[in-house]
């Protein structure tokens, strides 16, 4: 059984044939209608979201399937102190598959080690964002035609923007994709997406700290929030918050071509101006993460049909002493998890959950 927790759970064949299933879903919603009928989706929901929830929730609807869940985990026996594994093996017994967000990097992933349905990460804390990375390549693939060659600028907060981070690994698979990150130093993308994902595969990118002087390279500008919640510190917080604004002026140094994304919610780094200019691609964006994920949840059911065997995704040869997560928002340091590790090509060891850098014992 396959699960989704990051975007390199997913080859690049696998990918294309989930984008495809959205785009032939767009042309033909007709025929998807009964398509996951007497199937339910379970949306557990730890955090707060509108579009990714809801889009799960219609996305369902619309292949004729149920949805079951929860959207406050107060509500919930959470509240009592239930795991996230015994919440998963209780879910089992009622749903299809499972759409989780959480605060907690890793959670998903640790869920995964008991679940017998599939799982989707739905936004794990700052660490990844699968489905909002499928969706953002459909609407790519749909407004420039393309997924390869192309520049595309992120800016905004690159630190926590786990977007961010799930699109830059996907966009890895693809050739002659040139990434321009703008962000402030204090925002800049964590080193183990510099160098364990860009370095790694490959990916030509280059940092500058003001939009300006790179908006006419771009075919696709990626904003991002300031994300609020992810910060310890509330000054630092302040500092930064209005660091990058999109607005008519700095859209007329874009190529007539280029398309703006943002996840969404915006706050306030792209003005109202903006939304009428035919770039301005956000809100298709957003109609693009239902048929994406139906495609997905289509998909998901009909290789768990062909592989129902059950798989815990942490490779056989994870390490399993001597390190440390120094990342207190880590499952491993929030639920009582074996601590896993993996040492990357240069002798780095990482957490297996969230992906930070490890502490040696
Ligand atoms: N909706 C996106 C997320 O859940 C982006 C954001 O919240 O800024 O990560």
């Amino acid at each position: 059984m396959k699960h989704l927790i990051d975007p390199f759970d997913l080859s690049k064949e696998e990918i294309d044939e989930i984008v495809a299933l959205g785009e032939d879903i767009v042309a033909h919603r007709d025929r998807y209608s009964g398509a996951c009928k007497g199937k339910k989706l379970a949306t557990l929901f730890y955090e707060p979201s509108t579009r990714t929830r809801l889009s799960f929730t219609s996305a369902m609807m619309e292949l004729g399937g149920n949805v079951i869940g929860f959207s406050d985990a107060r509500n919930t026996s959470v509240s009592k102190g239930e795991t996230i594994e015994d919440t998963t093996r209780v879910i089992s017994c009622f749903a299809d598959i499972i759409a989780m967000r959480h605060p907690i990097e890793g959670a998903p992933l640790n869920a995964t080690r008991v679940s017998t349905i599939p799982v989707i990460n739905a936004g794990d804390g700052s660490h990844a964002h699968p489905t909002q990375t499928l969706t953002d390549l459909l609407t790519i693939k749909r407004e420039l035609g393309r997924l390869d060659n192309f520049t595309i600028g992120f800016c905004g907060d690159l630190k926590f923007g786990r977007t961010v981070h799930s699109l830059i690994k996907a966009l890895s698979r693809y050739e002659n994709v040139k990434v321009v990150l703008i962000a402030p130093e204090e925002l800049e993308l964590p080193a183990y997406m510099k160098y364990e994902v860009c370095d790694r595969y490959g990916i030509d990118y280059k940092e500058v700290d003001n939009m300006e002087s790179v908006m006419g390279e771009l075919d696709v500008l990626y904003m991002t929030r300031v994300q609020k919640e992810r910060f310890l510190d509330e000054a630092e917080f302040e500092r930064v918050k209005d660091s990058f604004v999109l607005d008519k002026a700095k859209m007329s140094l874009a190529k007539d071509s280029m398309v703006v994304l943002h996840p969404l919610p915006r706050v306030n780094e792209i003005l109202k101006e903006v939304d009428d200019d035919p770039r301005a691609a956000y809100f298709r964006q957003v109609e693009n993460g239902k048929f994406v994920r139906m495609a997905l949840i289509v998909k998901l059911l009909e290789w768990a049909k062909q592989d129902p065997s059950v798989h815990w995704m942490v490779p056989s040869d994870a390490i399993r002493s001597g390190y440390s997560c120094p990342n207190r928002k880590c499952i491993s340091n929030v639920e009582n998890v074996d601590p896993l590790f993996r040492m990357d090509d240069d002798g780095v060891c990482h957490c297996i959950y969230c992906e930070s850098k490890a502490r040696s014992l």
